[in-house]
């Protein structure tokens, strides 16, 4: 016996009252997708339960490698399901052969395992009740395998036995990522740089159900191609969460430039700072994001002071800024970046524009009135800068290639 069920377990979008169909269906149309490169497989929604059933045969582990990457699932329940015959589930004795025969196989044979047998009855018309059928597939599972032992407090193995629709047994249940199905939020601008933060920032927005649209600010010939490649590189790791990112490529070294001829010297990174921000919030507007999202954290470096923050944030003037990890220590971000798999390619040495001209002892306490005073004297070429650059951009659709034909909700 393999396994060719799961069982997704799903928890905030049970909650969601009248909208849940909505969240459901979207759950559903995600997981959907994300397996069709696996095999074949039927995703539906009966009662509140998430059912995966594989039509065919398939690689287990790339099953579980597809399902831990969509965002509204909690846990994935490998289980043995057993359907109805002439609409009556099967009795204790066809349930007890069924709890054997799993065991066997799943833990095999001399498994010298503790287990505990939990039964939900969820259809009242099964002549047993839930204790009932506990303690008889207990009995029957330990005369057919006796190195099996019972721990009711603290078992290695909690079966479960699940009487609803159809019969569902299961026993173990791995982590998914949580969150909700991306597309049931709005869609949001990352500021995508090719450091440690802001991958795990638009991770952490889509995780919430946005869809993302990315921005990165590149300085040819100050920064290479390479470093250009590795921001793709990390939409697309990012993309196998969110699904298709659109980037958007701007060239930033006229602005910057200019920025660093006329502007203080300890001023150049807050100023460039805030037109990152302008650029973004014109190309979200002009893209249909409703928000900006950045991997800012308090106090990191001098552009991250709540100060600064607040200078930088003065730019942006009709969407709100996500900032995700901004209560974050820089050591947390790295473990989730880690754990969804950017960390190796964040931390490639590669020039970013950010760094390249920028001052020894940049302000970590700016005034706003100053800043915008300095500003104010090149505004006119700001400006037409930044409007250059915006219509310069390259845009570039990044997908994983499980994510390829990723539909729209
Ligand atoms: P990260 O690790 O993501 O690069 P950081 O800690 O290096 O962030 P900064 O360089 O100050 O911090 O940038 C703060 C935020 O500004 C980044 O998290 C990102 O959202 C945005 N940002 C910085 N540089 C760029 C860039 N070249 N293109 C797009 N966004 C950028
Ligand atoms: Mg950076």
């Amino acid at each position: 016996m393999k396994y060719e069920a799961f069982i997704i377990k799903y928890a905030e979008i049970g909650v969601k009252g009248k909208n849940r169909h909505i969240f459901e269906d979207a759950l559903v149309q995600r997981i959907q997708h994300a397996l069709d490169p696996v095999g074949e497989f039927r995703v539906t929604c009966i009662a509140g339960r998430l059912y995966v059933e594989a039509r065919r045969e398939f690689v287990y582990e790339e099953a579980i490698a597809a399902l831990t990457c969509v965002f509204g699932v909690l846990g994935i329940c490998p289980a043995v399901t057993i359907p109805r015959r002439e609409h009556r589930l099967p009795d204790i004795n066809a349930l007890g052969e069924a709890a054997i025969r799993y065991f066997s196989e799943i833990y095999g044979p001399d498994c010298a395992k503790t287990f505990k047998v939990t039964c939900r009855r969820v259809d009242k018309s099964y002549p047993l009740d839930s204790m009932e059928v506990g303690a008889a597939l207990g009995e029957k599972l330990l005369d057919a395998l006796p190195s099996l032992r019972v721990d009711v407090h603290h078992p290695e193995i909690l079966f479960h036995v699940e009487l609803r629709e159809q019969v569902n047994l299961f026993s173990e249940e791995i982590p998914g990522p949580g969150g909700l199905p991306t597309g049931t939020a709005g869609k949001a601008m990352l500021l995508l740089s090719g450091g440690i933060d802001s991958p795990v920032a638009g991770y952490q927005i889509a995780r919430r159900g946005a869809q993302l649209e990315a921005v990165y600010f590149h300085a040819p010939p100050y920064t290479s191609d390479r470093a250009k490649q590795k921001v793709v590189d990390l939409a697309e790791l990012v993309a196998r969460f969110s699904g298709p990112i659109r980037l958007h490529i701007v060239n930033f070294t006229a602005t910057q430039l200019a920025i660093y001829e006329k502007c203080p010297r300890d001023e150049l990174t807050i100023i460039m700072r805030r037109c990152m921000m302008h650029i973004a919030e014109e190309l979200a507007l002009a893209n249909g994001c409703i928000g900006l999202i950045t991997g800012e954290s308090i106090g990191q470096v001098a552009s991250q002071t709540m100060q600064s923050l607040m200078v930088t944030d003065e730019a942006v003037h009709s969407l709100p800024v996500y900032r995700p990890l901004i209560a974050h220590d820089k050591q947390d971000i790295i473990t989730i970046s880690e754990r969804i798999g950017t960390y190796e390619t964040s931390i490639l040495p590669y020039e970013d524009c950010c760094t390249i001209f920028v001052a020894k002892h940049p302000v970590t306490h700016p005034r706003l009135d100053i800043i915008m005073r300095h500003e104010k004297a090149i505004a006119g070429e700001l400006d037409e800068l930044m409007r250059e650059a915006i219509a310069q951009e390259e845009v570039v659709t990044v997908t994983d290639s499980r994510a390829e034909g990723y539909a729209p909700l």
